[in-house]
């Protein structure tokens, strides 16, 4: 199943995405994270990135579109994806419908109002060694600054500080948030309320998807 993760920075769409991953089988992709790897390798993708995340600004259509399509295509993909990040932009959008075999069969808006998201990034905190992710308020690691599963540092995402996450929200707002009305048009769009806890929101998650994959396997076999 192909499915994409919507939501503002902060809403949760890492962790949901984790999750449906574990259940379902399938790879979560995060073009933020593979930005980040093109950042720490210090690649030619990742110089041309570093300063547009660090100021919390969106990189360039073409840079993650090539990126998007490159990870698509490896085989741990073919039964499906979790996108999670992408697209932003209705150029992405545009780009990932001319990929073939990509067309997504649900869109998952996760909602979340902006103060909470805020509160939200200020906490939050990333294992450097295996990115795992923990709030120092509502989802703290058992010891400060350790992370559970692997024993790495925890720390703060760059673009985690109040500036630029106002920054990252706005630029939600402006440039990714049409997205919406974009899936709603073909059909596949679906919002949950993100601020309930997570294992409740997965609930509503699962749900849908569970949903969504029957209608596929209904439409296979009239096919
Ligand atoms: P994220 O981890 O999804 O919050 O992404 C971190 C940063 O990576 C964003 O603030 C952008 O600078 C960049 N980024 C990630 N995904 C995209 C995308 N689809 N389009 C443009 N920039 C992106």
């Amino acid at each position: 199943m192909r499915i994409i993760l919507f939501g503002a920075p902060g809403s949760g769409k890492g962790t949901q995405g984790d999750l449906i991953a574990k259940r379902y089988g399938i790879p979560r992709i995060s073009t933020g994270d593979l930005l980040r790897l093109a950042v720490r390798k210090g690649t030619p993708l990742g110089r041309k990135a570093e300063s547009f995340m660090n100021s919390g600004r969106l990189v360039t259509d073409e840079v993650v579109e090539g990126l998007a399509r490159e990870r698509i295509a490896e085989p741990d993909c073919r039964p499906g994806y979790i996108l999670d990040g992408f697209p932003r932009t209705i150029g992405q959008a545009e780009a990932m419908a001319g990929m073939a075999g990509s067309r997504p069969e649900i869109v998952i808006g996760i909602e979340v109002r902006p103060e909470v998201l805020v509160d939200r990034l200020c906490g939050r905190r990333v294992c450097a060694s295996c990115s795992a992710v923990y709030n120092i308020h509502v989802q703290p690691p058992a010891a400060a600054g350790i992370c559970d599963i692997c024993g790495g540092e925890l720390v703060r995402r760059k673009d985690d500080t109040p500036e630029v996450i106002r920054e990252r929200i706005r630029v939600y707002h402006e440039q990714t948030e049409s997205l919406k009305d974009y899936y709603r048009r073909k059909n596949v769009f679906h919002a949950v309320d993100g601020e309930r806890p997570i294992a409740v929101i997965f609930q509503d998650v699962a749900g849908l998807l569970d949903a969504a994959l029957g209608r596929t396997k209904a439409s296979e076999r009239r096919t």
